[in-house]
């Protein structure tokens, strides 16, 4: 991720001129997914449980401090989590995404809040999980980050630096600051368009992402189930399944872009 940064940051000027010649194709794309997308595949919110699992708050089991005191509940919640995602398939949203992505290599920045890999699972390959993923671990004495398919526990061995008691999910918790927030505010500076799937996108740093669309007067998409209180902020909303609304506007916008 570091080098990706590096390499967008040395670019950008160059960019920023090429995108001057050549204003036919030089509609650069960020779009934001949350829960709402996953949801309809049937990965949990927890929103609609009240926020609650198991009894606890949501907040008890994804805070650094939680980790610190009861490491074994915060294991066993991420888990869980991790071993549902096999049960779990990415649905038509994913798809539609990637087949954008396809159609337009390197001008689609993939950004979601989401930690499970169905956008993975359903071809995207450029993306950036700003908070974390399930299938990866990191370990907090050597820093190390890696992938990581099997249940983690208080005696898992860092597969860097082999020690135990410190190897947790690679999820940013509450209080903690999100992964590449560089590479999302390079790629909004180049952004000809906005869309957020699946997201109230009222949550910071996420809210930032339309105020700055909003701020760069660039056209701002919402894809939710309901309109959201997010929803002013928007040029056009779209209210329905994603699994419906997205695909129907990618084929759209595809066709129209090669008219
Ligand atoms: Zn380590």
């Amino acid at each position: 991720m570091a080098h990706r940064g590096r390499k967008l940051k040395g670019t950008a000027g160059l960019e920023m001129s090429d995108k001057h010649e050549r204003r036919d194709d030089a509609r650069r794309i960020v779009i934001l997914t949350g829960a709402g997308i996953s949801a309809e595949s049937g990965v949990p919110t927890f929103r609609d449980a009240g926020g609650l699992w198991e009894g606890h708050r949501i907040e008890e089991v994804a805070t650094p401090g939680a980790f610190l005191r009861n490491p074994r509940l915060v294991h066993r919640f991420y888990n869980l989590r991790r071993a549902d995602l096999a049960e779990r398939q990415p649905n038509a949203a994913h798809q539609a995404i990637s087949r954008l992505q396809a159609c337009r290599p390197g001008r689609v920045f993939l950004v979601t809040q989401n930690v499970d890999d169905l956008h993975e699972r359903g071809g995207s390959s450029e993306l950036l999980h700003m908070h974390g993923e399930l299938r990866r671990a990191r370990c907090e004495r050597c820093l190390a980050r890696y992938e990581w398919d099997q249940d983690l526990g208080t005696d898992t061995a860092c597969w860097e630096c082999g020690r135990t008691e410190c190897v947790r999910p690679d999820i940013v918790w509450f209080g903690e600051m999100p992964y590449g927030l560089d590479l999302i505010e390079q790629a909004m500076s180049e952004a000809d368009l906005f869309i957020a799937i699946g997201t109230s996108g009222l949550v910071y740093p996420a809210a930032g992402l339309v105020e700055l669309a909003l701020e760069r007067r660039i056209p701002r998409l919402e894809f939710n189930l309901t309109e959201t209180d997010a929803s002013p902020y928007f040029s056009e909303t779209f209210p329905g399944p994603a699994t419906q609304t997205v695909p129907r506007w990618v084929e759209q916008f595809l066709t129209k872009d090669q008219a």
